[in-house]
């Protein structure tokens, strides 16, 4: 396999080889490697752009669920603020550690801390579903 040509002689230079087979120029390989198609949608997605908006998006969801937890008084009130408040949480989550992995362009310790947030907002999907079915359950 033909991989490119070599600076000094014009040479056709097969892929794995180290040196130019018709001079002996020593091959600088590019370090840049190719991304992959499915690199660049996650790319898209988790763009700065869209996380912000998603955190916008996933807190909004969150104040709403809280509101309507308080002022509700009825289950179809908690399973509404509970559906709200797991898909704010959800969605940060997801975004956050979405952004933190694929943006490599960002500080290091950002991009984990935003993993381990992210990691943490899932989760707590999972114990506040389980808090307010038992509120719910109180109350019923
Ligand atoms: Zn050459």
């Amino acid at each position: 396999m033909v991989e490119g040509k070599c600076n000094k002689c014009g040479a056709d230079v097969p892929s794995n080889s180290k040196f130019c087979l018709s001079c002996g120029t020593k091959i600088e390989k590019e370090t840049r490697q190719e991304r992959e198609p499915i690199h660049d949608v996650f790319r898209f997605l988790f763009s700065k752009n869209l996380i912000i908006a998603a955190l916008l998006l996933g807190l909004l969801l969150i104040w709403v669920g809280s509101l309507v937890l308080t002022f509700s008084t009825d289950m179809t009130g908690y399973r509404a603020a509970q559906t709200l408040n797991s898909l704010g949480f959800f969605i940060t989550g997801v975004f956050l550690i979405g952004g933190g992995i694929v943006n490599d362009s960002m500080d290091r310790y950002v991009r984990v801390g935003m993993v381990i947030i992210g990691v943490y907002m899932i989760t707590s999907v999972l114990a506040l579903t389980h808090l307010l079915s038992t509120i719910g359950s109180f109350y019923n």
